[in-house]
């Protein structure tokens, strides 16, 4: 199918596409194009402006600022894979990258587009709420941060307003006693999860200093199981306590039926997902 009409333009700075976003009502940014242009085609979305940001070499990288590894929105999931930094530092982020697409959507789609388009189906959503990642949005009134587990509001439904850019995500490097899992479970190669579970774990000694679980694609966005948690935090973690958890976990899910799965299946295997995250994380946490 062939999108609407709309005006092309290219800005020349994160400054440029702020004042394109606010003079514009009815304009979109454009990054890697992979959820946008399916939306464009199917008439779902139908902007009359885009803002094509892959010239904007500011918004690509990745670097390290202390504890802290700064991630530029427009990094695609390609060059994710390929950090060192991440891979060394903060290897969940890999990990649910090499698992998002196919290695075409991999080689455009960004890390900035995949949070920014609020789809609960997408994977670094959930990540970034098991890391606590912090977000950098520009916006005609300056600059801010939001943390992750305030910036998903919804379907689709995000923090950012229609002239803000997100130009940053900001992650912790993964500290001595720090584990994580990421398991996802999807039809083939290509396919969205069915159900997918980012972990993080720090442990002190045998004990739970602290957890974090989410879950991708069984509710209307991406979400952390803090019962499921708290559980878990402040305590020497057994098989018979992951069970506990894991019944939290499977109440927490509200997934759509769809061609993937009915509402009992897809809760099962976000409980499978996270128990399966939890062990690696425990494991990597004790290395
Ligand atoms: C076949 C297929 C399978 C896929 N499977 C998965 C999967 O398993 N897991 C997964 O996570 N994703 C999956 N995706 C989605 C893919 O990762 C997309 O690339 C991603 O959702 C959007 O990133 P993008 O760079 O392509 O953004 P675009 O499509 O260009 O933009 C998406 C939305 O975000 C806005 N936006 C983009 N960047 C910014 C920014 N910096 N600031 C503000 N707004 C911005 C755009 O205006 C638009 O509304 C799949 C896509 C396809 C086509």
């Amino acid at each position: 199918m062939i999108p609407a009409g709309f005006e092309y333009h290219v800005p020349s700075s994160v400054e440029d596409t702020i004042r394109l976003l606010s003079e514009y009502e009815d304009a979109k940014v454009l990054a890697g194009g992979h959820s946008l242009l399916p939306m464009m085609k199917l008439r779902f979305a139908e902007p009359a402006h885009l803002v094509d940001i892959n010239g904007l070499t500011e918004l690509k990288g990745i670097r390290r600022d202390g504890d802290t590894i700064c991630i530029g929105a427009m990094t695609s999931e390609n060059a994710l894979i390929d950090s060192v930094l991440l891979q060394e530092h903060c290897p969940v982020v890999v990990d649910a990258a090499k698992l998002i697409a196919d290695p075409q959507v991999r080689n455009r789609g960004t890390i900035g587009g995949d949070i920014a388009h609020g789809d609960p189906g997408n994977d670094h959503p959930a990540v970034m709420l098991a890391l606590d990642a912090e977000f950098t949005i520009q916006g005609p009134e300056g600059i801010r941060t939001k943390s992750a587990s305030e910036f998903f509001l919804g379907t689709y439904w995000t923090d950012l307003a229609e002239d803000e850019l997100l130009t940053e995500i900001r992650v912790p490097v993964c500290q001595q006693g720090t584990g994580h899992g990421f398991h996802k479970f999807k039809r083939k190669t290509g396919d969205f999860a069915t159900a997918a579970s980012p972990v993080v774990i720090k442990l002190d000694g045998d004990v739970c200093r602290d957890i974090r679980i989410a879950l991708t694609n069984v509710a209307p966005m991406a979400i952390r199981v803090e019962t499921a948690e708290d559980l878990l935090r402040g305590q020497v973690i057994s098989d018979a306590l992951i069970e506990q958890a894991i019944e939290q976990v499977k109440s927490a899910c509200d997934p759509a039926e769809d061609l993937r799965g009915d509402v009992e299946y897809k809760t099962h295997m976000a409980g499978e997902m996270a128990r399966r995250s939890i062990d690696d994380a425990l494991a990597r946490a004790k290395r």
